[in-house]
């Protein structure tokens, strides 16, 4: 079953599903772009702020002046107003552009970034990417990530493919589909860390990217890549 995307997008998955060529997967929002502190930023802005006490953005986020938690709909409200205008507020993690670049020479790997974020965002975020320097293709889709990363393992289904992401479903999702993917959870934003769900087992929590891009090169070490 093929996931829903442009026909830009599904050619780039086939080309990346016709490489041999060890994969690397990495989400967008907290991976490679910080996503919680801009947001927070955001919403300060906007006379709100997010409370990080548990994990989850609706009950965690509040009008300033009355202190009242805002309710679901206004919460998705700005989440669309931020995406809207993400671009000038969200910024790359450290050592994200570095680091891709040196696994991708070293291991001669494809690199790829999956990203769930609706439609009509997407150019932005392109943009975005590219003027940070990220010129690596981008899917973006709202399919569950084990689906589109299967699809982009079709023609080689043995090759090496790491995935890095900061959420758990995420992670349940592609460990169901490819079960030998090397799973690494990320989250640029620390203080959200010690509130995020238990990993799935086979999931390495790793701090920062110099961290991810050397379980990944002990990885690729046991397919001789
Ligand atoms: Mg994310």
């Amino acid at each position: 079953m093929a996931i829903d995307v442009t026909p830009q997008e599904r050619a780039r998955i086939d080309a990346l599903a016709r490489s041999d060529r060890p994969l690397i997967v990495a989400d967008i929002d907290e991976v490679v772009l910080e996503f919680v502190a801009p947001f927070m930023a955001f919403l300060e802005s906007h006379g709100h702020e997010y409370r990080p006490t548990s994990f989850r953005l609706t009950g965690n986020v509040y009008f300033k002046e009355t202190g009242q938690a805002s309710e679901k709909e206004a919460v998705s409200d700005f989440l669309e107003r931020f995406f809207g205008e993400h671009d000038t507020w969200q910024k790359p993690v450290a050592g994200a552009l570095d680091t891709l670049s040196e696994i991708e020479q070293a291991h001669k790997a494809d690199i790829v970034f999956l990203t769930a974020m609706p439609p009509h965002h997407h150019a932005r975020r392109r943009a975005l990417l590219d003027t940070h320097g990220f010129t690596h293709p981008m899917i973006a889709t709202k399919a569950a990530k084990g689906e589109a990363v299967a699809e982009l393992m079709r023609h080689h289904p043995g090759k090496p493919v790491a995935f890095i992401d900061d959420l758990p479903p995420n992670h349940i999702s592609v460990l169901e589909t490819v079960p030998g993917a090397l799973g690494l959870q990320m989250m640029a934003y620390a203080p959200l860390r010690p509130h995020l769900p238990a990993m799935p087992e086979g999931v390495t929590s790793v701090e920062d990217w110099p961290a991810a891009a050397q379980a990944i090169a002990e990885f690729l070490a046991a397919y001789g890549r």
